[in-house]
């Protein structure tokens, strides 16, 4: 697939960043590259197009799922939703702590930003632990949402994300 080889040649190896025995994919030469970019988003949008044409939301995490949000959501013609780091959203919102491939978080949605039974797709740039997408589906749960798939760039085979996601699904565009 033209489109996958392109996307591949556009993530970056960084070893032992951001800590020693971390090898970093850093997904940045995609966005620099509007035919990457557009690839990345053209095989989301049929990804979701096939499987998922019910979807009422795109839910992104905080950061980089905010840059490839936006875009699927805007080309399937519905809306994006961030999910953010504490503290950085205003009104009456719900959170839950998570653990990272490095160190420990806290993650929040807006109450009110998806209502109960609509259906999520939730999007980030990377599957490692899964604990950050876990946490994100639990606070789209709480909300009495409907997850229907996560999506990210990139999976890291070897630390069993999509494991720990389950019962909910997740399609990667590229393995590692
Ligand atoms: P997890 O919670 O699955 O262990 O880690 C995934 C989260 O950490 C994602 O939000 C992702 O942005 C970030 N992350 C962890 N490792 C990497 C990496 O190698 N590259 C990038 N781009 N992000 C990473």
């Amino acid at each position: 697939e033209p489109k996958l080889q392109l996307l591949r040649e556009n993530v970056r190896t960084f070893p032992d960043f951001p800590k020693p025995g971390i090898q970093f994919r850093d997904i940045c030469p995609i966005l620099k590259s509007p035919p990457a970019l557009t690839a990345a988003i053209d095989l989301f949008e049929e990804r979701v197009r096939t499987m998922h044409p019910q979807v009422d939301l795109i839910v992104g995490l905080d950061a980089r799922g905010f840059l490839f949000g936006p875009l699927l959501a805007q080309r399937l013609g519905i809306g994006f939703v961030p999910v953010r780091k504490k503290g950085k959203l205003p009104g009456t919102t719900v959170s839950t702590a998570y653990d990272l491939e490095y160190g420990r978080a806290e993650l929040e949605i807006q109450e009110d930003a998806v209502a109960p039974a609509q259906k999520i797709i939730v999007i980030d740039d990377l599957l490692a632990t899964g604990g950050t997408l876990c946490a994100a589906c639990e606070l789209l749960l709480r909300l009495q949402a409907q997850v229907l798939e996560c999506l990210v760039l990139v999976e890291l085979k070897d630390l069993r994300g999509a494991e720990r996601l389950k019962p909910h699904a997740v399609f990667s565009l590229l393995q590692y």
